[in-house]
């Protein structure tokens, strides 16, 4: 029961990329932000935290993604620099074989390299500054959402303290966010409101990674980062990317019954399986630092909040709790960037009770946000024969067929690449490779992957 005025106080669940950015959002709004993340957040120095699993793997945050940064938290890509993180231009200051040839002469757009652990402290120094409104509530679990007693309004959440006697307690909101990543419980938790439970969408292209840090070589090469794609035929690939403290952050990549191993000796002989030899050649003068810990829950999936009819007042889901992608494409953290982006701009100058009247409308804005990274994760997957899910059509197919055409072109041509580049990084839409400009050269290609 709603015992205080709490309109002007946002609650949002879940410290990760998305929370974080979401938080400081509302903080221009709310008077009050309470930011309820389940791990311990360090307050010293970025570590790992078992709330982000992934954050073992490589993360790239493409150009898009960079420029929604800066636009959220001026500086912060700065300072990541200044810490260790690496701009790198894809591809021409990498060694890239894509599904089909080696990207050469060709320029593309930018991506950050860095960890995710120091990711996510730049981001939470930045958003839990002092003079800040959001604080945070750390080693706390979220297990509901608090109805309003009218029903068709969300009026906070129910938690409980980690570690401790498991007594629920409550607290109170005008709006609360759910950022609660991959294994985000949203759904359920409005069926146990008694509202419609969302369908999700899912295509899992049995992706697997598996992970280890090597001291980055003073004589690496004249590349800063290595990326050796699979293809249908060898589904199988290896990413070199430079991140802080001076180390390699390698990354294997199998899909189906290609998973790559964690054990030593298997590792490496997975990473000497691939395409090219090159990724397996540049690690021989490499000192590894960590043992290899693999990721499996890849699958593509979105689960449809902004379809639900009855939508409460007062709630949004955001970040990987409304749409998951295989993380093959790079494409997470840009979009949830971008939702955060949308967010402020849906709550600009309004009052917090008006903020909370529309959810309904900007849960759908959010979500639309997800579908140019939706259409090339699942359009890309669809190739791969051991990928669950539909098979695609006739058109599907030809849409395939002229898409490896792009790529195929996209090697060499530097327009094609530029274009190609621009979509895959989010700053265009997937149609634009349509333009009979692209087109054209597109198809005079013979040999495509
Ligand atoms: C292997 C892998 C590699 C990836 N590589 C890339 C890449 O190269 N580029 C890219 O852009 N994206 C990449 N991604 C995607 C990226 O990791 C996610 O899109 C991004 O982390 C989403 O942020 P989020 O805040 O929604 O979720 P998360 O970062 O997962 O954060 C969710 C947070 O919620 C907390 N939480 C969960 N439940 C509760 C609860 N009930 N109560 C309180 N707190 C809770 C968790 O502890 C966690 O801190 C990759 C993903 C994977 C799996």
């Amino acid at each position: 029961m709603v015992t205080e005025d709490v309109t002007g106080h946002a609650v949002v669940v879940g410290a990760g990329l998305s929370g974080l950015l979401t938080a400081d959002v509302l903080g221009r709004r709310f008077e009050r932000v309470t930011l309820i993340e389940r791990d311990t957040l360090p307050d010293g120095p970025p570590v790992f935290r078992p709330g982000v699993p992934q954050s073992r793997h490589v993360h790239i945050l493409w150009s898009r993604g960079m420029a929604a940064l800066e636009d959220l938290l001026p500086d912060v890509v700065t300072g990541l620099e200044a810490n260790g993180g690496v701009v790198v231009g894809a591809p021409e200051q990498m060694r890239w074989l894509s599904a089909a040839e080696w990207f050469t002469g060709v320029r593309g757009t930018d991506y950050l390299s860095v960890s995710r652990e120091l990711l996510e402290s730049a981001l939470r120094r930045g958003v839990v500054a002092d003079g800040s409104s959001v604080t945070v509530l750390d080693r706390h679990e979220v297990t509901g959402l608090l109805p309003a007693r009218a029903g068709g309004a969300v009026v906070g959440v129910r938690l409980r303290e980690r570690g401790a006697d498991g007594a629920e307690f409550t607290v109170e909101a005008g709006l609360v966010v759910v950022a609660a990543g991959r294994g985000s419980r949203a759904a359920g938790w409005l069926g146990e409101l008694g509202l419609p439970v969302p369908v999700t969408e899912r295509l899992d292209a049995r992706v697997g990674y598996s992970s280890r840090y090597y001291r980055r070589p003073a004589d690496a090469g004249p590349w800063k980062a290595m990326y050796v794609q699979g293809n249908p035929d060898v589904p199988r690939g290896g990413v070199i990317l430079p991140v802080d403290d001076g180390r390699w952050l390698v990354t294997l990549i199998g899909q189906g019954e290609h998973q790559p191993p964690t054990g030593e000796e298997d590792w490496l002989a997975f990473a000497a399986s691939l395409r090219s030899a090159e990724l397996s050649q540049a690690l021989k003068g490499a000192v590894p630092l960590s043992d290899a810990v693999a990721f499996r829950a890849t699958a593509n999936e979105w689960t449809h909040f902004e379809r639900v009819g009855r939508w409460p007042r007062g709630l949004l889901v955001v970040g990987d709790a409304l749409c998951r992608f295989n993380p093959v494409y790079g494409h997470g953290m840009t979009v949830a960037a971008v939702q955060a982006q949308v967010v402020a701009g849906r709550i600009a100058g309004r009052e917090p009770a008006d903020i909370a009247a529309r959810t309904r409308q900007t849960q759908r804005a959010v979500a639309k946000c997800a579908r140019p990274a939706w259409m090339i994760a699942t359009g890309e997957d669809r190739r791969y024969p051991d990928t669950d899910g539909p098979r695609p059509g006739r058109l599907g197919r030809a849409q395939q067929d002229y898409l490896a055409r792009v790529l195929a072109a996209a090697n060499t041509d530097p327009v094609v690449a530029e274009a190609f580049f621009a979509v895959l990084s989010l700053n265009r839409r997937p149609e634009t490779l349509l333009t009979p400009r692209i087109a054209t050269r597109a198809l005079r290609r013979r040999n495509t992957p």
